[in-house]
C-alpha cells in the first residue's frame, strides 16, 4: 500500500479522482463525470480482447456495468484495480474507466485504497458500495413467513417473520407478504431493487404463476408475482424455495471471502471468456428438508431451473421399488422414506436416505459442494451433515467426494439474492 502519494488523473474516477487522493473508502458523489464519459458512444468498443464475457458494444452498456459490479462484489472490501477489471472482463481500459466513472457517479462504487503496481504509480482500488441499494427476500413457507432486507453484498440488515397459513389461500398470503415487506423496509434508506419471493413448487419462474402445490389446490394458477408487483410497486421475482436456497447457498460468501469471484462467474456460460478469472465455477446442490424434500441445483455457478421450472424434484426419486406410497402418486420416493424416518425419530436413517439420494445426484452431475438446509436439518445439523457425508464417501466414484456442509444462508436470504441478481446480471 502506498496511499496518498502522487496520483494522476487516470488513477481514480476520471477527472474527479484528483480531489479524493488518499481518501480510503470514500464514497464517490454524484455528478463526477469521468473524462472518458465525454468520448463518443463507441468508446467501449474494444480491440477484440477476450475476457470473462465483457461485450464491447454500446448497446450492451448495462450488461458491462453489471459485469463490473459483479466482479467488484466478489472482490469484497479489498476491491480491484481498473486494469484487473479490464483483464477479467475483456473490456478496454478506456471502457472500464467510463463505466466506473458512471457507476461512481451513481454512488455504487467507492475507493478501497491503493495498491502498489509493478514499476509504476500506485493503482487505485475500487470496491462496491454495498449500502447504495437494498433488496428484500421473502420465504413463503407452508406454515410460516420470513422476510429479510439485505444490502448489495447480501448482508442482512433487517429480518422479521411469523406464522402463515398457506392453506388459507393466496389472498391472505398476499396481505401477509405486503405486511412483512413493509416491516423490513426502510423508507429513509436507499432504493429497493426489488423483492424476491420463494414459495413451494411447482410454480413457473418465468410467468410468476403458481402451480398445483400438493395439498393446497387453492393456489393453482394464481399469478403471485404480478399481484405482488401491483401491491408493492416494486419488481418482484418468484422462484421455488429450493432455488432460492441454492441461490443463497452459492452466494454465501461474505464480503471479501476468497473464491467469491470464481464461484459467481457461471452466468457467462457459453461465452468464450467464461472462467477467465481463473478457476471454473463450481457446481453445487442445495438439499432442503422441511415439510418436503427438494433440491436446488447450481450448475457451473448458475441456478438451473429447467424449461418448466420443474428441475430439482429431488424428493421424488424412487429409492425403494414398491415402497410406501408418496404424495406424488409414486411409491418409495426419497421424500416419503426420509420424512417417515424423521417422524419416528430415527435421524441417522433419515440422514442415510438423504445421503443415498444425494449420492445419485452427485454421480449424475459431478457435484463439487452439497449444502444442507431446511428446518429438519437445522434441528439436528450434525446428524445430517455427518450422515450424508458418510454415504457420499462410501459411494464416491471419484477420488475426491464433494464437500458437505450446512448452507450458510436461509431461503429468505436466497430470495433476496434472487432480487439482487439482475443488478449483477445473474439469472
Ligand atoms: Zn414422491
Amino acid at each position: 500500500m502506498n496511499r496518498g502519494s502522487g496520483d494522476g488523473p487516470g488513477n481514480g474516477y476520471g477527472d474527479g479522482a484528483r480531489g479524493s487522493e488518499g481518501s480510503e473508502g470514500r464514497e464517490v458523489g454524484g455528478g463526477r463525470e469521468g473524462r472518458e464519459g465525454r468520448e463518443g458512444g463507441g468508446g467501449e468498443v474494444g480491440g477484440g480482447r477476450e475476457g470473462r464475457g465483457g461485450v464491447n458494444l454500446p448497446a450492451l452498456r448495462g450488461h458491462n456495468e453489471a459485469l463490473l459490479l459483479d466482479l467488484l462484489r466478489g472482490a469484497g472490501p479489498t476491491g480491484l484495480g481498473r486494469a484487473e477489471l479490464a483483464t477479467r472482463t475483456g473490456l478496454t481500459p478506456q471502457a472500464v474507466s467510463k463505466i466506473t466513472a458512471r457507476l461512481g457517479a451513481e454512488g455504487l462504487l467507492a475507493e478501497a485504497g491503493r495498491a502498489a503496481s509493478t514499476g509504476g504509480k500506485p493503482r487505485t482500488l475500487l470496491r462496491l458500495a454495498p449500502q447504495a441499494r437494498h433488496a428484500v427476500g421473502v420465504h413463503l413457507d407452508r406454515d410460516e413467513l420470513r422476510a429479510v432486507r439485505v444490502d448489495l453484498a447480501g448482508t442482512v440488515l433487517a429480518a422479521t417473520g411469523g406464522p402463515l397459513d398457506f392453506a388459507a389461500g393466496p389472498a391472505e398470503a398476499v396481505e401477509a407478504v405486503v405486511r412483512v415487506v413493509a416491516r423490513v423496509a426502510d423508507p429513509a434508506g436507499p432504493p429497493l431493487l426489488g423483492v424476491g419471493v420463494a414459495a413451494p413448487g411447482p410454480l413457473d419462474h418465468r410467468t410468476g404463476v403458481m402451480g398445483r402445490v400438493t395439498g393446497f389446490p387453492g393456489w393453482e394458477g394464481f399469478p403471485l408475482r404480478e399481484v405482488l408487483r401491483g401491491r408493492l410497486g416494486l419488481p418482484v421475482l418468484l422462484d421455488k424455495d429450493t432455488n432460492a436456497g441454492a441461490a443463497g447457498a452459492g452466494a454465501g460468501v461474505g464480503p471479501g471471502a476468497a473464491g467469491a469471484v470464481t464461484g459467481r462467474g457461471g452466468f457467462q456460460a457459453g461465452l468464450p471468456g467464461a472462467g477467465a478469472s481463473g478457476a471454473a465455477p463450481r457446481t453445487s446442490v442445495y438439499l432442503h428438508v422441511g415439510t418436503g424434500l427438494g433440491a436446488g441445483l447450481r450448475l457451473g455457478g448458475r441456478v438451473y431451473r429447467g424449461t418448466r421450472s420443474a428441475a430439482g424434484e429431488f424428493g421424488h426419486q424412487v429409492l425403494l421399488l414398491d415402497g410406501p406410497p408418496c404424495r406424488c402418486g409414486a411409491r418409495g420416493c426419497a421424500e416419503v422414506l426420509c420424512l417417515a424416518a424423521v417422524a419416528r425419530g430415527d435421524l441417522p436413517e433419515a440422514a442415510r436416505i438423504l445421503g443415498e439420494g444425494a449420492a445419485n445426484l452427485v454421480a449424475l452431475l459431478d457435484v463439487d459442494d452439497v449444502l444442507l438446509g431446511g428446518r429438519v436439518v437445522a434441528a439436528a445439523p450434525e446428524a445430517f451433515v455427518s450422515g450424508v457425508r458418510a454415504v457420499l464417501t462410501a459411494r464416491a466414484l471419484t477420488p475426491d467426494p464433494p464437500t458437505v456442509s450446512l448452507t450458510p444462508r436461509g431461503v429468505a436470504e436466497g430470495a433476496a439474492e434472487l432480487a439482487l441478481s439482475p443488478f449483477f446480471d445473474h439469472t
